[in-house]
């Protein structure tokens, strides 16, 4: 189906669209820039493609920051991904990845030929300069992040059994999400905490939420992109979990029988409902986080892993496709996303959508609808559907007290995007009367 097409038959992403396009303002204009930073916002613009337009909206206590942060490891991530650099090379290289930090004007221009995001280690220079402006303390988080970073994906360089076999039990699994995902929730929550943007009590769990934030959407990437891994000769599906479905793990590509299907939509579900596991978390960090901007930061990329989620969920397409969210459903989830009533709806939309989607033979049909339900009574207990008859006190929860803290943030952006849906539905009630004005005259 064409992308118009497409729009038309979903005329609430159309207004979606139009809406996020001319009407949402961004929360914090862009400031003035030195030729330095001004070259690295477009290292960003060139290497991230859905982070850029979040970070660039950040307040600026923090945007410059965490700008920096993601080229430090989106560098290191270079090194790492690059199959032309030798272990003898790329070890050390990520290792002492720290300590080109210290330095003025480092750069790298050994990465192979075709590494897409090259020029972040080439110009490596331009990044360093901007990042010895920092604060001190930001400095600090950033460096703490990228040496467990960098030597943990050097540890997985040299797990032999890692690269033959891939990721064996779910703790692995977990593990492995930890360093790729689950350290930059760490960096970002150390961060926001600092800038006092966020709760301490999220720098005081050992890092448990941020945590959960990084692993709900990268097991979530992990089970979407099965079909384009398998393409591309590797797999992090945990083989204690897929053992119990198959001998092969590309026999859910390969035999399309509806045996084979059967199973592979038993594993998808159970790698789901691992996922989902996070969730709870999830809702509660967002709860905790307080400035507006940084709300927004961390909040869109979980509610595309909710979505995301509910489409892989028990969806054979998984093992032949690439199976994506739509376009206007993006626009419309970065829209919904910026209050935590309104993330909390769309969870639950998902989750039910989840819930409707399950199948009563699938051997973890009963945990995860145990799963679902846990999650929607968490909402309830956020954001009561029954409003409790006069007299009767609930019993208090701490999450309680949290939403009633923040109430006064969510209502004040609430009214901000109220005024721009009234301005969107203003542009379409005009265009309907100069059409309906236009068919008169022709026709009339
Ligand atoms: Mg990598």
């Amino acid at each position: 189906m064409g992308k118009i097409t497409q729009l038309l038959s979903h005329p609430s992403e159309l207004r979606a669209v139009v809406q996020l396009m001319y009407f949402r303002q961004p929360l914090h204009a862009t400031s003035k820039r030195s030729d330095t930073l001004q070259r690295c916002y477009y290292l960003l613009n060139q290497t991230s493609r859905s982070f850029a337009t979040v970070i660039k909206e950040l307040h600026p206590e923090i945007k410059d920051v965490v700008t920096l942060f993601y080229l430090v490891l989106r560098a290191l991530d270079t090194v790492e991904d690059d199959m032309t650099l030798d272990p003898s090379i790329k070890v050390p290289l990520l290792r002492g990845f720290v300590d080109k930090l210290n330095e003025k004007d480092w750069t790298f221009n050994g990465s192979g030929p075709d590494e897409k995001d090259r020029i972040v280690l080439v110009e490596f220079d331009q990044i360093l300069i901007e990042y010895h402006k920092l604060k001190p303390e930001y400095q600090d988080i950033i460096k703490d992040i990228t040496k467990k970073m960098g030597n943990g994906m050097a540890d997985y360089i040299l797990d032999d059994n890692f690269n033959l076999n891939g990721v064996e039990t779910i703790a692995d699994f977990d593990l492995y999400c930890h360093y790729v995902a689950g350290l930059v929730g760490e960096g970002l929550t150390k961060l926001m905490v600092l800038a006092k943007f966020s709760d301490n009590s999220l720098a005081e769990d050992g890092f448990y939420r941020s945590n959960s934030m990084g692993l709900f959407l990268q097991k979530t990437n992990i089970i979407r992109d099965y079909h384009e891994d398998l393409e591309d000769g590797r797999s992090f599906w945990p083989k204690e979990v897929w053992s119990k479905y198959t001998d092969s793990l590309p026999s859910f590509h390969k035999d399309t029988s509806a045996e084979s299907q059967f199973q592979g939509l038993s594993c998808l579900n159970e790698l789901v409902l691992s996922s989902l596991g996070h969730a709870k978390d999830v809702l509660e960090y967002l709860s905790l986080v307080k400035d507006p901007s940084s709300f927004n930061f961390c909040a869109i990329p979980q509610v595309m892993a909710i979505a995301t989620l509910a489409t892989v969920y028990n969806n054979p397409k998984v093992f032949h496709s690439v199976v994506k969210i739509r376009k206007g459903t993006t626009c419309d989830l970065i829209l919904r996303s910026r209050t935590l009533p309104g993330v909390i709806l769309i969870f639950r939309q998902y989750i039910r959508e989840i819930n409707h989607k399950s199948n009563v033979k699938d051997p973890n049909y009963l945990k995860i609808g145990i799963k679902c339900g846990e999650i929607e009574q968490f909402i309830e207990l956020m954001y009561p559907s029954v409003a409790y008859p006069q007299g009767v006190t609930k019993a208090q929860h701490p999450i309680t007290k949290i939403v009633a803290d923040r109430a006064k943030i969510d209502n004040d952006i609430q009214r901000v995007i109220n005024d721009e849906t009234f301005s969107t539905y203003a542009l379409f009630g005009g265009l309907l009367l100069v059409l309906v004005g236009a068919l008169t005259i022709t026709f009339g």
